[in-house]
């Protein structure tokens, strides 16, 4: 493998995407001795209203290879969908968040987390009453859950996956179709998919500002959200500009660094009660951006 350093000096793992090279291997082995040992991390990053509000919080995997260092999601999430390991890294994620929800729900911070979800999730059998299990063992009530799919539940077995969804929702889970614009964006799969929020994926976000094209798309994805009822997040804000256009385009919530990257349990309470959030949803600082 190839080693390079991202931009805090820790060691970020690279491979070559697409074949069961013996490192692959590697990794997939290592992975399951640290999902087993407890070593894989979750980092939590705010959703937020133009007023300031927090919508809720993403949880986002972290995995930290002994050796390797930093190993990116996209990574790892990728070997463990094509070997197998997805349900226990899902199962692990859920368990993370829902004990950590509850952790925050016993000091008055009632904050909704986010977790992504595969296709393989969707398509497992018996997965929302799992989730719904989960959560009674919590003692976690199912709004403060969200689950964030893409549309390639929709490949395999679109009436499993739908029947999946409808359990979910059935229970009172949220669904988020997450990377909206980068899959097929096919408007069945919008009519189809019981999903109460849109996040719009950051390659159309990035250059929103710049891009008069980009702005359009984003122009008509929330248009077309608004008009099926649900709310559009966007992610990937870095600056006040973006900020801005997306607020004057009419989307609901914004993700990214300029607000918030996804930080550790202790830092996102920090983070939390420094902007008074919790029990009160009550916006206390200026949103990021302009005031
Ligand atoms: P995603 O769900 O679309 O998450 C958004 C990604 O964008 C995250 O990358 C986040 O750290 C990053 N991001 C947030 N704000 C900004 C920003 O302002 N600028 C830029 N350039 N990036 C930003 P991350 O954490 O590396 O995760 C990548 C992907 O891995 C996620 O994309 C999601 O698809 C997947 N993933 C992460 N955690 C989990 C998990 O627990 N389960 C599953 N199934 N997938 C996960
Ligand atoms: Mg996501
Ligand atoms: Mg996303
Ligand atoms: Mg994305």
């Amino acid at each position: 493998y190839q080693a390079k350093r991202d931009r805090t000096g820790v060691e970020v793992y690279e491979s070559k995407r697409d074949s069961n090279t013996p490192d692959r291997l590697g990794l997939l082995g290592d992975l399951r001795r640290a999902l087993d040992a407890g070593d894989v991390e979750l980092h939590y990053q705010p959703k937020v209203r133009f007023d300031g509000e927090v919508a809720g919080l993403e949880a986002l995997v972290r995995w930290v290879h002994p050796e390797r260092g930093k190993v990116p999601p996209d990574e790892f999430i990728a070997i463990a969908e094509s070997s197998g390991l997805m349900p226990h890294l899902t199962e692990y994620v859920l368990e993370s968040a829902l004990a950590q929800v509850a952790r925050w729900r016993s000091q008055g911070l009632n904050v909704p987390v986010a977790v992504n979800v595969s296709p393989r999730d969707v398509h497992t059998p018996g997965f929302a009453g799992a989730v719904a299990a989960r959560l009674a063992r919590h003692g976690v009530p199912a709004g403060a859950l969200q689950l964030e799919i893409t549309e390639h539940v929709l490949l395999e077995d679109p009436q499993r996956a739908a029947d999946t969804l409808a359990g979910l929702t059935g229970h009172g889970v949220k669904m988020s179709l997450d990377d909206f614009g980068t899959g097929y964006s096919s408007l069945v799969h919008l009519r189809r998919l019981p999903v109460s929020e849109l996040k719009i994926d950051r390659s159309f976000v990035a250059r929103l500002a710049v891009d008069t094209e980009d702005a359009e798309i984003v122009r008509c994805t929330v248009d077309l959200a608004h008009s099926l009822g649900l709310l559009v997040v966007a992610e990937g804000v870095e600056d006040d500009e973006t900020w801005e256009r997306l607020r004057d385009l009419g989307c609901d919530a914004v993700q990214g660094w300029l607000v918030a990257a996804a930080m550790p349990p202790s830092e996102t309470t920090a983070w939390l009660r420094a902007r008074g959030e919790g029990a009160t949803h009550r916006p206390v600082d200026p949103a990021p951006g302009p005031a």
